[in-house]
C-alpha cells in the first residue's frame, strides 16, 4: 500500500520504518528536516506532496494544535482523496478526534483516532498497542497496516473513544512512575542499592510496569532513558500535555482524580525547572536529595 506518514520523531520514525520494512510504500513528510533525514525513509517535500495517492495517512504529532494545524490550518483534510483512511496516533484531546472524524466524514474520508502505548522501544520493535476510536468497519480496513507497527489492538468506542483510554492510561502511568521513583529515592536515603531494591519491589506488591521496563533510576537496566541522561523516550513535557487533558476532561466529567492533578503539578514544576525536554522517567530528580 502506498501510506503517508506524517510526523516522523521518536514514535513516527520507528513506526513508519516498520511500515516501510513490511513492504508498503512509504512516503514520510516531519516539519523538521533533521527529524526527516535522520527517520531513514523515502520523504516527500511536504504532507501535502505524501498524501498525493496516498491509500492510507498516519499522523503522530505531539499534541492537538499541531494536529489543528495540520489538517486544518494548513488545509490537508481537503488534500486528502475521498474513501482514504487516516489515521491519527497522536495523543490529543478527545473533541479534537471527533472534530476529525466528523470534517473527514463529511469529504468521504474514514477516520481513526488511534493512540498508541509502549513507548519509543515498542514503537521500534513493532509491539505497540492501539487504542482504536471510530467505526469498527474502518477499524478492520486498518488492521493488516496497524499490524506491522503493534502486537495489541483495542476498539475502545466510536470516535474520541481511543484517546480517552489513552488519557486514563497515561494518567495512571504519570502517577505510578512518580510512585516508583519516591519508593526509589526513599530507598537509596536509606542506603539501599535502587537496583536491589528494584527487584524487591519488582518481584513483590510494589511490582509496576516502570519496574519491568522503564526504570527511573540512572544504570540501573540498560538501554532506558535513565541509563542515556534521560535522552530519547517520552518527553516530561508530553506527560504534561497528557495529564493536563486528563484534568480538563476530569474538570468536564466532574471525576475526581487527587493524584492526577498532583502528577500534573509535579511535572509542570519539573518543566519549569527546565527538565520539559528530558525523559519523564526524569520526575526522579525532582524527588532526590542532589548528589
Ligand atoms: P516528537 O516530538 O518526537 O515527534 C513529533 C514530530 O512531529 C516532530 O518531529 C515534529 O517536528 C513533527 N511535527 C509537528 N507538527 C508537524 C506538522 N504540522 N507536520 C509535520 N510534522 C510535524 O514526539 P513523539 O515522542 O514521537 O510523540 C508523538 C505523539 O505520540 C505524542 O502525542 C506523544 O504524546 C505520543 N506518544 C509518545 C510516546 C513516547 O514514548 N515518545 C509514547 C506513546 C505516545
Amino acid at each position: 500500500m502506498r501510506i503517508a506518514f506524517i510526523g516522523l520523531g521518536h514514535m513516527g520514525a520507528p513506526m513508519a520504518s516498520n511500515l516501510q520494512k513490511a513492504g508498503h510504500e512509504v512516503a514520510g513528510f516531519d516539519l523538521s528536516a533533521d527529524a526527516a533525514r535522520a527517520a531513514g525513509v523515502p520523504l516527500a517535500a511536504s504532507a501535502a506532496d505524501a498524501v498525493a495517492g496516498a491509500e492510507v495517512v498516519i499522523s503522530m504529532l505531539p499534541a492537538s494544535r499541531h494536529v489543528e494545524a495540520l489538517y486544518f490550518g494548513e488545509g490537508l483534510l481537503d488534500r486528502i482523496a475521498a474513501g482514504t483512511l487516516v489515521i491519527d496516533s497522536s495523543t490529543i484531546a478527545s473533541a479534537t478526534s471527533r472534530k476529525l472524524a466528523e470534517a473527514g466524514a463529511a469529504r468521504g474520508l474514514a477516520v481513526l483516532d488511534a493512540p498508541v502505548s509502549g513507548g519509543t522501544a515498542g514503537a521500534a520493535a513493532g509491539t505497540l498497542t492501539f487504542m482504536v476510536g471510530g467505526d469498527a468497519a474502518h477499524l478492520e480496513r486498518a488492521r493488516p497496516v496497524l499490524e506491522k507497527m503493534g502486537a495489541n489492538i483495542f476498539h475502545a468506542g466510536g470516535a474520541g473513544a481511543g484517546q480517552a483510554a489513552k488519557m486514563c492510561n497515561n494518567m495512571l502511568l504519570g502517577i505510578l512512575m512518580i510512585g516508583t521513583s519516591e519508593a526509589l529515592a526513599l530507598g537509596v536515603a536509606n542506603g539501599l542499592d535502587p537496583a536491589v531494591l528494584s527487584e524487591i519491589m519488582r518481584r513483590s506488591s510494589g511490582g509496576n510496569w516502570a519496574l519491568e521496563k522503564y526504570n527511573p533510576f540512572p544504570g540501573v537496566m540498560p538501554n532506558v532513558p535513565a541509563s542515556k541522561g534521560y535522552s530519547g523516550g517520552f518527553g516530561g513535557d508530553l506527560m504534561l500535555k497528557d495529564l493536563g487533558l486528563a484534568m480538563d476532561n476530569a474538570v468536564q466529567a466532574g471525576a475526581a482524580t487527587p493524584l492526577g492533578s498532583l502528577a500534573r503539578s509535579l511535572y509542570a514544576a519539573h518543566s519549569l525547572a527546565g527538565h520539559g525536554a528530558l525523559d519523564f522517567s526524569s520526575i526522579l530528580k525532582a524527588l532526590q536529595r542532589p548528589a
